[in-house]
């Protein structure tokens, strides 16, 4: 397969054995990686702290505390245009084949699948670096022998990855990350292409590890590779399963959530597997969280609220990524926005950039939205809901629900009303209204779709890391690589440095163009 230079991404296979290299690792690698310790340290405990949250056997009761974090931290909407509520027997219930006869699935209705083809199509057109790829593998398989358990959104964009992994050789067995979701007519595609897809939207909580495991435990079939968002799968492998752990040759994680749980592991000295970090790889981070926010934000907003923006006032909380897409967002519709920040250094470019940085307290009782994108938690406070006007819209673009307080707002004096999907009117004494968006969780991937062609970047990136993992030959530019297969979609040509200006600035005429620590 014709993917250039063929040295390995840095960090991979490296010990890191120390906390203080660990997180110097997470600041400073070019794609951040969490890195393998010695497989005598592995340890199968059953008290192992990390894991108090996972069911046991004991059936759904347990369960029932234990749903993922980022099962419902980072829960999508994904614009399924087919629900739980059209058919109320269980898919675990019913007898299905696809055409080819295979029953080696679990999806709500296997006769959608022409329908969630098309969506496929359509997600492809914007997905051609993926594309490509199959094409530039051009019949070769460098995936074959790869067994993969994958546990992502299934969603028409991922399923364009998931039949990229097949393209090239793997062999996939997938359930979803999200209860809620899964893209129906999807997933009944996938059955139908005759991938082993266990997922349906409205999952329970049991039936949401019971997919994972229908994935995981397979009579003749053993995984080697692993590619989950948010990290459930991993744990549940590692530890059901540790003996299907430890001959994992790679573990490619997108998620934060799930990356910080690597990270723990790691540093207590019990992750025995190759692990890559797809969440910090620039790629992601400037164009995930950047154009996708600034996509995205007022979708959201607009389909909940109706809401004009011209003269409104909108804080925004936090100037990284996230924030600094919202705000050129609802800076281009004539929003008056205000920021919050802790770090001087994102206070200045948010002042550079023309916003009123301020302290929540200064504006709470003006402002017409608040929006939080810090990633930190109680960010807003019920002390700020109680401040805020009658109409104030307050909304959450940050990954987990942490960052609004709305615990807080479950007491016996204030009234829920839902008053549409995803909107609820929290109602005080006096009649004021606050409207609560997706309960205080990820907007856009609650209330809206994300573009395809962000999520393509990503989709690339994990396809390519698990190419490498896989002992396959992958650039060790591998973001500048993945930002080069997307650039023909816009026609764009890129300047070649002539040997002269190379020697100048020190660069090989290939790249990398940036350091380790370009963000
Ligand atoms: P970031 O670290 O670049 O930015 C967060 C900013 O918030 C930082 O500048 C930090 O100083 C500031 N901050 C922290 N605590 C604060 C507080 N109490 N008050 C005010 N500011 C505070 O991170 P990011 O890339 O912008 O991501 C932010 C969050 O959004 C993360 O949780 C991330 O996982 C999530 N995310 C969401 C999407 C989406 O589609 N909605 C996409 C990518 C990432």
């Amino acid at each position: 397969m014709s993917i250039p230079d063929a040295m390995p991404l840095p960090g991979v296979g490296e010990e890191l054995k120390q906390a203080k290299e660990i997180e110097d690792a997470e600041k400073y690698s070019f794609m951040a990686t969490v890195t393998k310790a010695p497989k005598k340290q592995i340890q199968f405990a059953d008290d192992m702290q990390e894991f108090t949250k996972f069911p046991t056997k004991t059936g759904r009761r347990s369960l029932s505390r234990s749903i993922s974090q980022s099962s419902t931290d980072s829960y999508s909407s994904a614009a399924s245009y087919t629900d739980s509520s059209d058919d109320e027997v269980s898919p675990r219930e019913k007898q299905q084949t696809n055409s080819k006869g295979s029953s080696n699935f679990c999806v709500k209705n296997i006769k959608q699948a022409e329908f969630g083809r098309r969506e496929i199509e359509i997600a492809e057109q914007d997905m051609s670096a993926l594309i490509s790829l199959r094409k530039r593998a051009q019949g070769e398989k460098p995936l074959a022998g790869a067994k993969i358990v994958g546990c992502t959104h299934i969603t028409a964009q991922t399923a364009v990855l998931i039949e990229t992994l097949c393209a090239l050789g793997a062999q996939c067995r997938w359930s979803a990350c999200n209860i809620y979701s899964t893209q129906n007519e999807v997933a009944a595609a996938l059955a139908e292409a005759g991938v082993a897809v266990f997922a349906w939207k409205g999952e329970s909580e049991d039936d949401f590890w019971w997919c994972i495991d229908r994935c995981v435990n397979m009579d003749g079939w053993q995984a080697n590779m692993i590619l989950d968002d948010g990290g459930d799968l991993t744990h549940w492998v590692y530890k059901k399963y540790p003996n299907v752990f430890k001959k994992i040759r790679g573990i490619v994680e997108e998620s934060v959530t799930g990356v910080h749980r690597l990270y723990q592991l790691s540093k207590a000295g019990k992750l025995c597997v190759p692990a890559m970090n797809v969440n910090d790889s620039v790629t992601k981070q400037k164009f995930d969280n950047l154009y996708c926010c600034r996509e995205s934000i007022l979708d959201g907003l607009k389909r909940t609220t109706d809401v004009m923006f011209g003269g409104k006032q909108v804080v925004v909380c936090g100037y990284g990524e996230v924030g600094k897409g919202c705000c050129a967002a609802l800076k281009a519709l004539g929003a008056i926005v205000y920021i919050t920040e802790i770090d001087p250094i994102c206070a200045l470019q948010a002042c550079m950039d023309g916003f009123r940085v301020v302290k929540l307290n200064e504006v709470i009782r003006q402002v017409d939205v608040v929006i939080t994108c810090t990633g930190n938690k109680n960010v807003v406070t019920r002390e700020h809901l109680d401040r805020m006007k009658n109409s104030c819209i307050v909304c959450n673009m940050g990954h987990s629900n942490t960052e609004i307080d709305v615990t807080s707002l479950r007491t016996p004096e204030l009234t829920w009303e839902r008053v549409r999907s995803q909107v609820d009117h929290v109602i005080w004494p006096d009649g004021k209204r606050v409207v609560l968006l997706a309960e205080g969780r990820l907007l856009n991937l609650s209330c809206s779709t994300v573009p395809t062609f962000v999520l393509s970047i990503t989709a690339t990136t994990q396809v390519l890391v698990t190419l490498k993992l896989f002992d396959n030959p992958v650039s060790t530019f591998l973001d500048e690589y993945v930002a080069s297969l997307h650039l023909p979609s816009f026609d764009a040509h890129l300047t070649e440095l002539t040997d002269d200006q190379a020697k100048y600035l020190g660069l090989n005429k290939n790249g990398p163009f940036k350091p380790n620590y370009y963000r």
